[in-house]
């Protein structure tokens, strides 16, 4: 499973974060630390990746395979 955040929409809310600090991250400036690439997540933490991008207010976080 991948993920790609969605730099024009993440507005640096930080709840995917707070849900899932496993998979996600913030920069210095309080957004998603990897808006703009696509992203692999570390094998096992696929729930958590999925409870994150759910979280996400702006959903600027998409799933892919
Ligand atoms: S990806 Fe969503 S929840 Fe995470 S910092 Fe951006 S807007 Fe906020």
């Amino acid at each position: 499973m991948r993920y790609l955040v969605d730099e024009a929409l993440c507005g640096g809310h930080g709840m995917c974060v707070a849900a899932a600090s496993t998979v996600y991250a913030l920069d210095e400036d309080g957004y998603n630390r990897d808006t703009g690439r696509t992203v692999e997540v570390p094998p096992g933490l696929e729930g958590p990746a999925r409870t994150g991008a759910a979280a996400c207010p702006e959903q600027a976080i998409r799933l892919l395979g």
